[in-house]
């Protein structure tokens, strides 16, 4: 929709039909997204998607904004925006980024360490929701950079609230993501460039998929490995299995005390993806 012909004949239905109120009391009245899109969709004359059903309980985000100074594992990963078209000179408005699969929180999916591995366009969307819960190391990750979270960990977290239920996405909560909007405290390099912040350790990612019943598994730092790892055993265990990883995930303080929450993992079929940027969201 960015051709010079499109941009006329919206701007003439808005001119004629006026611009559809989305105000949020609107959007709500209107019946949320479902409706909303309707009316976005009458201006391109398609057909208006069925009314979705409305849910029950709280949604928490747990994705950081994706903007152009977040932290990323390489530096030279850093996404870069710039105007595209404009609603004044255009009639509409879009950017155009620049950015790896990696960057912001995103998905790691088995293609990332696997030759040949299951590609995001094609990853099965019934594994992209699922119950989730969080192991807090936040306690240790305070004292200790590169805190890993451990089996012990797992079976302290079973003890107080049972097992973990099957077709789970696991998180690791080590308070990483309140040095978020600070890059280089988030990834916390040393002279040597080494990054230091936690992750799971190896034997925990093999018992996880050796006992559970597990879709994925989730971090709220930059890598499922600790920084300062240079082997990725996790990241080649949990890929290998098939199962998926996210990074950079937000707000798993939100919703630990309210699992097993159910997870959303919105990652676009980027085609032949290895991954990518996702909307990541808790139904509590
Ligand atoms: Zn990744």
């Amino acid at each position: 929709m960015c051709s010079p012909e499109v941009a006329k004949v919206v701007r003439e239905r808005i001119h004629k039909e006026g611009v559809p109120n989305l105000s949020r009391r609107n959007f709500l009245k209107l019946g949320g997204t479902a409706a909303a899109s309707g009316a976005v969709a009458s201006v391109f004359g398609v057909a208006a998607p069925a009314l979705a059903q409305s849910t029950e309980g709280q949604v928490v985000d747990l994705s950081h904004v994706f903007g152009t100074d977040i932290p990323t594992y390489l530096l030279d990963e850093k996404p870069k925006r710039e105007t595209y078209v404009t609603v004044e000179n255009d009639g509409f408005y879009i950017q155009r980024w620049t950015y790896t699969e990696h960057a912001g929180t995103h998905v790691d999916i088995p293609a990332h360490f696997v030759a040949d591995g299951e590609t995001v366009d094609n990853y099965p969307a019934e594994l992209l929701i699922g119950p989730g819960i969080v192991i807090d190391i936040s306690a240790k990750a305070a004292e200790n950079a590169d805190a890993a979270l451990e089996v012990a960990d797992i079976e302290a977290w079973e003890a107080a609230n049972g097992e973990i239920p099957a077709g789970a996405i696991v998180f690791l909560y080590s308070a990483w993501d309140a040095k978020w909007d600070d890059a280089e405290a988030f990834r916390n390099a040393d002279a040597d460039g080494v990054q230091h912040y936690p992750g799971f350790s190896a034997e925990a990612a093999t018992f996880l998929l050796e006992n559970r019943d597990i879709r994925g598994i989730g971090v709220d730092t930059l890598s499922l490995d600790i920084g300062a790892s240079t082997t990725f055993d996790v990241h080649v265990s949990i890929l290998s299995a098939g199962k998926f990883g996210i990074e950079g995930v937000a707000n798993l303080a939100a919703i630990k005390d309210h699992v097993p929450a159910t997870i959303f993992v919105g990652v676009p079929r980027w085609e032949a993806g290895s991954g990518g940027p996702a909307r990541l969201l808790a139904l509590i």
